[in-house]
């Protein structure tokens, strides 16, 4: 395809099928003709380009692996990964609203949700026509979530909730929240809270220089009624959110290829025009090493997620596998922004290119969804059996 110029090295390609491919490239076409021309000035002002909404929705970016019937996509894990590539290719902030979209509010209403509820809110998500946010994140809890003291109380005809979440991606705008709160017992419930709730707020966060794009807010929630038919039933415990945060962290693997393979294109084209002491820079050692590791580093990566997209759509990957393929390839995308952006020189902190964008964005990607520390205690935890978080 002439709409990306960085070779797949190890081809790749071979290892997906023609619909796979079909479904990547009709989501790549769509970030180079509606995304990338638009994307850099919403950063610039900090805004959500909710005229991606819909365009979004039709590349299935919202519920890519939920069934047809409650109007998802329908596809498979690699399928779910591979539209997250492409739009994190274009920008990491527009990759989390469809990874909240997709994982962490239809995700949980499909798996967790009666029958009723999937009905009532999956068709509408996936279309665009509500959005939605996850709220499990709070002032005083972040890496964690059990701690958290958001709660709700039982009052017989409906539940009245309390606490506050923060950091929330999509909060200002969202239609629908899914919200993490502890019951009498202290026990970790999914509730479904709903734009227009009596004493439900959601402000703002400002002055972010980071996934400037993706709005993000609070979620308060001052003796909010919940309707006792918005509580998720089939699922409870840290566990819930734990799992919808699997498969986000999933989607946030292969996000990170797409943020690298930008920033490492840019650079290789930049390296062959640009000249300095009468030759292209690309033709002096330094600047060879570093998109020779970047090339590599990417090749890693993309068989690392290949084979976790098999792994899951086996129903065989770990959260432990997830944990060190999100945290390998964020910290591999981070890394290859801030080489790229020195190839660049000047230029690379300008926005006429996307490498400092990326670059600033993935700051947020290394520490949400998990931070780089945690990951890597899951990996100890796992391959030790001696847990090192408290
Ligand atoms: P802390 O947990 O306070 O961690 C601070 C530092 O201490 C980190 O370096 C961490 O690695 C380290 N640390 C913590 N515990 C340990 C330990 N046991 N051992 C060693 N080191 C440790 N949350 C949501 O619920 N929903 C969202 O939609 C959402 N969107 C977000 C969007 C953005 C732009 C950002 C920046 C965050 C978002 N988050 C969201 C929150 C995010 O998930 C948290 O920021 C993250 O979990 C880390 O929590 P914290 O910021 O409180 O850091």
């Amino acid at each position: 395809s002439d709409l990306f110029q960085a070779p797949d090295y190890y081809q790749v390609d071979d290892l997906l099928t023609d619909e796979h491919k079909l479904i990547r490239d009709t989501a790549r076409e769509w970030v180079k003709k509606n995304l990338s021309p638009i994307i850099e000035e919403y950063a610039q002002r900090a805004e959500f380009p909710k005229e991606l909404i819909n365009g979004l929705a039709e590349v299935g970016a919202f519920g890519s692996y939920i069934p047809e019937e409650y109007g998802g996509a329908g596809l498979d894990q690699i399928s779910y990964g591979l539209i997250m590539q492409e739009l994190e290719r274009g920008d990491s902030g527009i990759r989390s609203t469809a990874s909240v979209q997709s994982s962490l509010v239809m995700g949980p209403i499909y798996n967790y949700g009666t029958e009723a509820q999937r009905q009532k809110y999956l068709p509408k998500l996936a279309s665009g026509e509500w959005m939605g946010s996850f709220g499990l994140t709070e002032p005083n809890h972040g890496s964690n979530p059990g701690g958290m003291e958001t709660k709700f109380k039982d009052m017989g005809d409906h539940y009245l909730l309390n606490g506050a979440k923060m950091w929330i991606s999509n909060a200002p705008i969202c239609d629908v929240a899914v919200v993490w709160a502890k019951n009498e017992e202290g026990r970790i419930h999914g509730l479904i809270v709903e734009r227009g709730m009596e004493g439900f707020s959601t402000p703002e966060t400002h002055n972010k220089w980071s996934l400037r794009a993706s709005i993000t807010g609070e979620l308060i929630f001052d003796n909010v009624k919940v309707p006792k038919e918005n509580l998720l039933p089939n699922k409870s415990g840290l566990g819930a959110p734990l799992l919808c945060l699997d498969s986000a962290r999933y989607g946030i693997a292969w996000g990170a290829i797409g943020a690298a393979m930008d920033c490492y294109d840019t650079a290789l084209r930049y390296a062959k025009e640009r000249t300095q002491f009468g030759k292209p820079i690309g033709q002096f050692q330094l600047q060879q090493k570093k998109l020779a590791e970047m090339i590599t580093e990417i090749t890693k990566a993309q068989l690392l997620t290949w084979r976790l997209g098999v792994l899951k759509n086996e129903g065989r990957a770990t959260s432990a596998q997830i944990s060190m393929a999100k945290r390998n390839n964020v910290d591999m995308a981070l890394k290859i922004a801030r080489e790229a952006r020195q190839v660049l020189g000047a230029m690379g902190i300008s926005g006429e290119y996307s490498i400092m964008r990326h670059a600033m964005n993935l700051e947020s990607v290394i520490t949400y969804e998990g931070t780089h520390d945690v990951h890597l205690l899951i990996t100890g935890l796992d391959i030790t059996g001696l847990n090192a978080f408290k």
